[in-house]
């Protein structure tokens, strides 16, 4: 299909828009003089609506859409202390009048947030309303997780039963309306570098909960492209998600576009997934993603997080500098924000040293 004609299978599919798009694509001119590669970043940061952008702020233009339709008041949600989907949330709910009540829990065993830092302090400043739901010594992140899921299913009872309409979403706003968002995103990028004379030979980006893997293999699909996806997970599975879990979304996505899908070997086929950079667990930081952070910030001026773009960026250089991706190719990284993270101390951080 030609991008237009992929454009026309969203005709129908509700959709409340909110962000800024299509967000730049852009090279990073020392870092490819550097490497021999032509690294272009898209700037899925750039979102909006306000400088805190990032990946799910697209799915959830189309969760938003579903949900207004449907009459929903209250998004319930739940991530760490530094979600950045539950503040992306907020941030595009609070736009539509709608409100936002976050479970967040104690990821890293830090106790009850002392300050409000980051994105828990953007959380705050929009008005959420955030509860903590800790993690004894002892109990797993699995079991804490489901105790989170608990707590929001009876959230959403009570708000029912006074009269309100409430949706659930789990981490990362996963939701099977919002899979469709990255068909788009993967478009932009191929029309913008065909724009620019670019043809682009690999496509990395950081894979977490699988909210916008799904749609980028489908649009890949659709559009008869060659980029080669490399997603770096971020976490161990089944907190990030594995090929099955992605397979079966992006045959979601076909369904909701109408279209029938490739068959789903060939789909596997096109996943890969390298699990060898999120270093000691999810939202550890990590040297190799500390060093990327200021290796970016020092020569670009560009700022990724210590989560998720850190990582997955640190995961991107090591294949340009073993060789795995080849000089002379042009390579895209997909941001996908998080950068709110940097401002939730050292400690989330990673130690920082001078030049
Ligand atoms: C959630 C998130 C990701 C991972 O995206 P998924 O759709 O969950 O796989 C990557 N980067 C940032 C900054 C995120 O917040």
């Amino acid at each position: 299909m030609t991008p237009d004609q992929v454009g026309k299978l969203f005709e129908k599919i509700p959709r409340k828009r909110l962000l800024f798009l299509p967000t730049p694509l852009d090279k990073l001119e020392n870092l490819s003089a550097k490497y021999g590669v032509d690294i272009y970043v898209k700037r899925d940061d750039m979102t909006g609506p306000s400088p805190y952008g990032g990946n799910k702020m697209r799915n959830i233009e189309f969760i938003l859409g579903a949900g207004l339709a449907n009459g929903i008041e209250y998004f319930i949600s739940t991530g760490g202390y530094q979600t950045n989907s539950g503040m992306e949330l907020t941030q595009c709910c609070r736009k539509c009048g709608l409100k936002t009540i976050l479970y967040l829990r104690d990821t890293l065993r830090e106790g009850i947030p002392s300050e409000y830092r980051g994105n828990l302090l953007l959380n705050k400043i929009m008005g959420c309303y955030v509860h903590y739901v800790e993690r004894p010594l002892g109990e797993s992140r699995r079991a804490t997780q489901v105790r989170c899921l608990e707590l929001m299913a009876k959230k959403k009872e009570e708000l029912e039963q006074q009269g309100h309409k409430a949706m659930v979403l789990p981490s990362g706003v996963v939701a099977s309306e919002g899979w469709v968002a990255y068909v788009l995103a993967f478009k932009e990028i191929i029309e913008q570098s065909q724009q620019m004379d670019v043809k682009l030979d690999y496509l990395f980006h950081s894979t977490g909960s699988g909210g916008s893997l799904p749609g980028m293999l489908a649009g890949k699909f659709l559009l008869n492209s060659d980029v080669k996806i490399i997603s770096i997970a971020v976490a161990p599975p089944p907190v990030s998600a594995d090929q099955y879990v992605i397979r079966d979304r992006a045959e979601e996505v076909f369904r909701r576009l109408g279209v029938e899908a490739p068959h789903r070997e060939a789909i596997f086929n096109e996943i890969n997934i390298d699990w060898h950079f999120y270093g000691e667990d999810y939202a550890v930081p990590s040297q190799e993603a500390s060093e990327t952070i200021m290796e970016l910030a020092r020569e670009e001026g560009l700022f990724v997080d210590p989560v998720y773009s850190g990582k997955g960026f640190a995961g991107f250089l090591e294949y340009i500098r073993s060789g795995k991706v080849l000089k002379g190719s042009q390579a895209a990284f997909l941001h996908t924000g998080g950068a709110g993270a940097l401002f939730a101390g050292e400690g989330f951080t990673g130690k920082i040293w001078d030049d």
